[in-house]
């Protein structure tokens, strides 16, 4: 099974709960492997909002990009993010990382996620779980990418215990309808 690596992070409402029940709802359909302590990180692009809380996670997964994007969107919505600016505040943002090392440019979807290498709320709570991981465009690990980017504020809060994962699963969150979503 494909091997995918998501970014979660949130500034609106109860920041650690909308964390917790985005991996709830994203483990109705991946096998969540490894995840990061949650940061607090200073707002990135538009800078007068709340600190965000992230997290990155790896997991396997039998959906295919596409649908892989259509099920976190689905699921951002159905936690309640409504449309806002670019780079405004968001109830949850999830994004896609790395799918295997499969680069995917669409309209649509871009994977390698494109500003990974910009962003330390990414590659810092990344460097936890896949130091490793190499980047399959540019050759690089996550390591190299996480200390050539500047780290200031983002501070880990909390470790995460993937127990409270699995205990927290979000039973009327429907399953996937309509699409045909398996690889
Ligand atoms: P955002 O505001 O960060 O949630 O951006 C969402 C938009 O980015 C959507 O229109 C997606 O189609 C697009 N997008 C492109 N590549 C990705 C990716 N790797 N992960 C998530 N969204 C993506």
């Amino acid at each position: 099974m494909p091997t995918i690596y998501l970014s979660l992070g949130t500034n609106l409402g109860q920041r650690q709960q909308n964390l917790l029940r985005a991996l709830a709802g994203l483990d109705e359909e991946m096998v969540i492997t490894a995840v990061s302590p949650i940061y607090q990180t200073p707002p990135w692009g538009m800078t007068n909002q709340p600190d965000f809380l992230n997290l990155c996670l790896s997991a396997t997964t039998k959906l295919a990009p596409l649908p892989l994007l259509h099920f976190t969107q689905r699921l951002e919505q159905w936690l309640g993010r409504e449309e806002t600016v670019r780079w405004g505040p968001r109830l949850i943002d999830i994004d896609i990382l790395f799918y295997d090392d499969l680069v995917w440019c669409s309209p649509e979807l871009t994977i390698p996620h494109p500003q990974i290498g910009q962003r330390a709320f990414v590659l810092i709570p990344l460097a936890d779980i896949a130091p490793d991981l190499v980047h399959p465009q540019t050759g690089q690990t996550v390591r190299q990418m996480a200390t050539a980017v500047d780290a200031a504020g983002v501070i880990a809060i909390k470790q995460n215990n993937k127990k409270e994962v699995e205990t927290r699963r979000v039973p009327d969150f429907p399953p996937l309808g309509g699409e045909p979503s398996r690889v």
